[in-house]
């Protein structure tokens, strides 16, 4: 069983300390007995404790930056939500194909924003440029915050925000199940509740530090019994030997421990694993041992933003899993829906 997320070391930057959520951690991680060490900004956490870049990389995992977001312009966030709400970056999990590895570069440290109030005005004025139109914002494109928010709370505090407003869905994912601190938010049904799910040997060879798929299942029920729309993304397909069977099997495990009645409205996200050049790069350094198969050559190269250009499964493979998991979502929910394939 994985236990929540306790940081081993936090940074506190002063301008922090002005707002309440900022004292407040300031408390807890004294009282919880947490080395704390002052900084003038994220950028000097320099002194984090490793004899090499390796155990640097661990330790910068297990440790928590408590600071202002001082950028309010969110990225956008295709093709799942129009924005991303940035209440956290960095992630305490070792999945070997995350994203984050690159984006977060030598700095894997996790920071949580305390301005928080200031960042849901942020967002307010993105609804307001679009309404009446719908605006969904995406909380987990630069972290698993639910991983953290058992600490700060401020996912729980976005959750009831959009709850109160009149064109604004929020929407994140996780594969933390450490979620009862959530249930009992007013979250007024503008919040989709997302779990990351894969194949047993996906899980089980690139998902460390997460929980086990039964309990993200778990949380997912007691989440839907509190009444938030449900989804799963499946993320990142990885074709393995046996791949049609282990994702079969996943699907039978949701179907074996979700009850009937929370299967209405559920939607499923598809993601295929891909890969950039620099990606390949920074995860054989963070994970030397790693057995994640990245072969430009067996791969589909697909044009991409800034001239990153990513390595997707051929053609025929793609199409492949498509016919799969549609299939099984099919014969096992088919009262879901599949928001989309990429
Ligand atoms: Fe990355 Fe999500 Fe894994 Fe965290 S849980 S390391 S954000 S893939």
């Amino acid at each position: 069983m994985i236990e929540p997320f306790v940081p081993q070391l936090v940074y506190i930057e002063p301008d922090a300390l002005e707002y309440a959520l900022g004292r407040q951690l300031k408390t807890k991680f004294e009282a919880m007995g947490i080395e704390i060490r002052e900084t003038t900004s994220h950028n000097q956490v320099r002194n984090i404790p490793g004899k090499n870049d390796l155990q640097k990389y661990r330790n910068a995992k297990s440790t928590l930056v408590v600071g202002i977001r001082k950028t309010l312009k969110f990225d956008t966030s295709k093709p799942s939500a129009e924005y991303a709400i940035p209440l956290a970056t960095g992630c305490m999990g070792h999945c070997q194909y995350c994203y984050l590895q690159t984006t977060m570069g030598s700095k894997p440290y996790i920071r949580t924003y305390v301005n928080v109030d200031e960042i849901l005005d942020a967002a307010d004025s993105y609804m307001a440029e679009r309404a009446p139109k719908e605006t969904r914002f995406e909380a987990a494109c630069t972290s698993d915050i639910v991983g953290i928010d058992h600490l700060t709370h401020s996912l729980k505090q976005a959750i009831e925000h959009f709850g109160k407003s009149d064109y604004g869905k929020l929407r994140f994912v996780t594969k933390y199940h450490h979620i009862d601190h959530l249930l009992d938010a007013d979250h007024r049904g503008k919040t989709r509740f997302r779990f990351s799910i894969n194949a047993d040997y996906v899980i089980r060879n690139f998902e460390h530090g997460t929980s086990p798929l039964t309990e993200r299942i778990k949380a997912a029920a007691k989440v839907a019994e509190a009444g938030y729309p449900l989804g799963f993304i499946i993320a990142p397909i990885y074709l393995h030997e046996g791949w049609e069977e282990g994702y079969l099997k996943m699907f039978q495990l949701l179907d074996e421990h979700l009850p009937e009645k929370f299967r209405e409205g559920m939607t499923f996200e598809l993601i295929q694993h891909r890969f950039t050049k620099p990606a390949k790069r920074v995860i054989q350094k963070n994970y030397p041992m790693t057995k994640l198969e990245l072969d430009e050559e067996k791969r589909k190269y697909k044009w991409g933003k800034y001239g990153i250009g990513k390595y997707v499964y051929q053609t025929d493979e793609q199409e492949a899993i498509q016919y799969h998991l549609h299939h099984y979502q099919e014969q096992y929910f088919p009262e879901a829906k599949i928001e989309y394939f990429t």
